[in-house]
């Protein structure tokens, strides 16, 4: 039996990235852009061009959303069952496809293959599966009226979704997207972040393999370029983004002024805390998962901002450094690795800068924890340390901006109430967590915080089905769920049939 080594992957790897360099996937085939210079794609925790991404404009948006309408003619009249069927088949795909998926996203974004790679891999494949079986949901209702009126709703594709989306979970929240859409019946055109975009060209491809041409259509390319064109092309009928808040406040916009639909993840700040009855194993075990440390911290439900009971702080901050210091930082293909790089540079600075302005602040203390590889060729990626700032108050810029790196404010207090308040303390809304095994203060907790998606004594477990998205700041709508398909994804026609009196 032969053994592949870990640099025959990272080539392998290299070779399938190589081959969707520069393309764009529209109508069933990798294309060109019609214009524009491509842009560097590089493998972050070495920070080695791996390949381009093909710079979209206007007029590649136009021709990805022609092919997606010219699809939707015949992919909407399918039976729901129908397209079901293409779903588990495209589920069925994707599972065959997990090891290689795991290391092209490894190779483009940094995460480490064990940790975050192959887990997201492995999701997409739920995600197609759970919704390949609500077909048979797509049901409209019928309305009590009179003898001789039967009035009924139906749910109808609404056309040509487009869909944005991060760098930080790029497979993931593609599919989280694409499924639903095309289960409704709608075709898609997804532009993704220029820092993990030949992953999802290469998703693309693999479905494109199952799908009718034109259903699925990926355009990359710059936000304010591509992205926008997308957001204002007038034959798209819905958006569905997932990104910042900033970005989503100027796609909605846009979208506002032309009366379309959106779906908006956004950003967020979310708190955790920590109660003096809690399991305190499992709970600083909560913080290093929640935290997303071995997602570099760069996840939107980042529990960053953590309440600890005074009474349990000591204990707490002891075995919190203790646990982050076993974590493996490297080379993000490695087993052995737990923290791979930061997806960027200019991320990478951003993290950087906040560090140093907590550094400064007064009667704050930085702790940062592990280091960073120092051999070649990962000593040139950019890979940033779990750092813990204690200290600083809940209303610092710190505290209220989002700073999508393993930065991790911790901070006592002494009234549940105080801690709930500071919670809730926060233009976002989008998780919060707590740890706690006395019911009545869970139950306070999951009612009064303001957050869209709530935990108690648990941050891991996830499965389709399980309705995600924000309050306030942090987004509109719901993804995961079947209320994504129905609410998101369709829209609603009332129906009203008079017959003659018999
Ligand atoms: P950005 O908002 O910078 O970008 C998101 C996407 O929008 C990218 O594809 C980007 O393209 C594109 N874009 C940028 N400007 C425009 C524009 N004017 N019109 C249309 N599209 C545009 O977010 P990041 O990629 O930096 O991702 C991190 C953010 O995503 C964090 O704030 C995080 O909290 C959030 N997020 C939210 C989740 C949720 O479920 N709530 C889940 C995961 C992440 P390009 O990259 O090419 O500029």
């Amino acid at each position: 039996m032969s053994v592949v080594t870990i640099e025959q992957r990272r080539q392998a790897a290299a070779e399938v990235i190589q081959g969707v360099s520069e393309q764009h996937f529209i109508a069933g085939e990798l294309v060109r852009s019609s214009s524009g210079t491509p842009l560097t794609d590089l493998d972050p925790a070495r920070r080695v061009s791996i390949g381009r991404v093909a710079a979209g404009s206007a007029k590649d948006v136009a021709i990805a959303v022609k092919a997606a309408e010219e699809a939707f003619a015949s992919w909407s009249r399918l039976t729901p069952r129908e397209r079901g069927s293409y779903l588990s088949q495209c589920a069925a795909r994707l599972r065959e496809s997990v090891a290689l998926l795991a290391d092209l996203l490894t190779l483009e974004t940094g995460k480490a293959i064990r940790t975050e790679s192959r887990i997201e891999a492995q999701s997409i494949a739920d995600v197609f599966a759970f919704y390949a079986g609500l077909g048979s949901e797509l049901k409209g209702q019928t309305v009590p009226f009179s003898d001789s009126m039967l009035v009924f709703t139906l749910r109808e594709p609404v056309g040509v979704v487009g869909a944005i989306i991060p760098w930080n979970v790029p497979i993931g929240l593609m599919a989280h997207k694409i499924a639903p859409a095309l289960l409704a019946g709608n075709t898609v055109v997804v532009k993704p972040s220029e820092e993990a975009s030949l992953v999802v060209v290469s998703v693309a491809v693999l479905l494109g393999s199952i799908l009718p041409r034109g259903v699925l259509n990926v355009v990359c390319g710059k936000g304010e370029e591509a992205g926008a064109a997308l957001v204002a092309h007038e034959r798209v009928r819905k958006i569905t983004f997932t990104g910042s808040t900033a970005t989503g406040r100027v796609i909605s916009a846009v979208a506002g002024a032309r009366l379309v639909p959106v779906t908006m993840e956004l950003g967020g700040k979310s708190p955790m805390i920590i109660c003096a009855d809690a399991d305190i194993d499992a709970a600083v075990d909560g913080i290093v998962t929640g935290m997303r440390f071995t997602r570099q911290g760069q996840s939107c439900s980042a529990a960053s901002r953590v309440f600890v009971d005074q009474r349990v702080f000591a204990q707490v901050r002891e075995l919190l450094l203790a646990k982050l210091a076993t974590l493996v930082i490297g080379d993000p293909l490695a087993e052995a690795t737990d923290i791979g790089s930061i997806i960027s540079e200019l991320q990478y600075d951003k993290v950087a800068s906040y560090v140093d302005e907590a550094r400064k602040m007064p009667g704050v203390e930085v702790v940062t924890v592990g280091a960073a590889p120092t051999e070649p060729p990962f000593c040139d990626g950019w890979f940033a340390v779990p750092t813990i700032v204690f200290g600083a108050d809940n209303k610092c810029r710190l505290a209220q901006e989002e700073i999508f790196g393993p930065v991790c404010l911790v901070l006592p207090f002494t009234d549940y109430r105080d801690a709930l308040s500071m919670a809730n303390g926060s233009e976002f809304g989008l998780a919060a967590y707590i740890w706690t095994n006395d019911l009545s203060r869970a139950l306070d907790f999951s009612r009064n915080v303001a957050a869209g998606f709530v935990q108690v004594n648990q941050n891991i477990v996830f499965q389709p089905g399980t309705p995600y998205g924000g309050f306030r700041q942090s987004g509109l709508g719901r993804e995961a769920c079947l209320e994504a398909v129905l609410e998101h994804y369709t829209r609603q026609k009332t129906v009203l049939i008079r017959a003659k009196s018999v």
